[in-house]
């Protein structure tokens, strides 16, 4: 059960783990609960264990999801801007290993020609003010998920819980889209934010999501 210590919680059997283990955990999880997702029928195209993750690391954002090999890479590109990344509908592109010197992948390709446990992917969402996820293939499973699902979420990180960066104490509910420009960061709470120098119209919602504070990203 999720005690006041957990950091992620298990989509499968409900068990609460640090973000470190939930990894190790859900490859063992998986063996045993995979029926709690997947159709019982050794049939379909087989299922990828997926570890989204920003680019970066230090990053506290993290996913980790199902998918079935037989996804477009469009599918999940859909689903990364539902979860996470959608402000303005800017371009995205996804690239085998990294992103620097290697060519765009096609959209209408399946992930699984391109991804495996040896290969890693790597998206860019906005080439302005890019967020750069790292996708990497943990596990390999037989079958294809339950009813219509394409892509089921494993496990997510935890909502984050960032000081307020004036007064230190207390919980930060929103970002400063002008500060975070310029340093990249200006956390406030609800107190300090009322006297804020930038004005209102700069401040954007925490939210659970690696675009947070970045463009106009307010979660919506
Ligand atoms: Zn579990
Ligand atoms: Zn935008
Ligand atoms: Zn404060
Ligand atoms: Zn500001």
């Amino acid at each position: 059960m999720p005690n006041d210590n957990s950091e992620a919680i298990c989509g499968l059997c409900q068990k609460g783990l640090t973000a470190r283990g939930i990894g190790r955990h859900l490859s063992s999880c998986l063996k045993k609960n995979l029926y709690r997702i997947a159709d019982d029928k050794k049939e379909g195209p087989g299922i990828l264990h997926l570890k989204v993750h920003e680019g970066y690391s230090g990053s506290i954002y993290w996913l980790h999801l199902a998918v079935n090999r037989d996804i477009k890479l469009s599918t999940l590109d859909s689903f990364l801007r539902k979860i996470w990344l959608e402000c303005c509908g800017h371009m995205s592109a996804f690239f085998a290993g990294s992103p620097f010197g290697t060519e765009e992948l096609s959209m209408n390709s399946r992930i699984d020609r391109h991804l495996d446990p040896k290969h890693r992917l790597s998206y860019i969402y906005d080439f302005g003010s890019s967020t750069t996820l790292a996708i990497d293939c943990v596990g390999e499973y037989p079958g294809k998920l339950r009813k219509n699902d394409k892509i089921t979420i494993l496990s997510r990180n935890e909502d984050p819980q960032i000081l307020c960066d004036v007064c230190q104490s207390e919980t930060a509910e929103s970002i400063c889209h002008e500060c975070g420009m310029k340093d990249g960061g200006a956390y406030l709470c609800s107190r300090c934010l009322e006297k804020h120098k930038c004005g209102k119209e700069m401040l954007l919602p925490v939210m659970n999501s690696p675009r947070c504070g970045v463009c106009g990203y307010d979660g919506s």
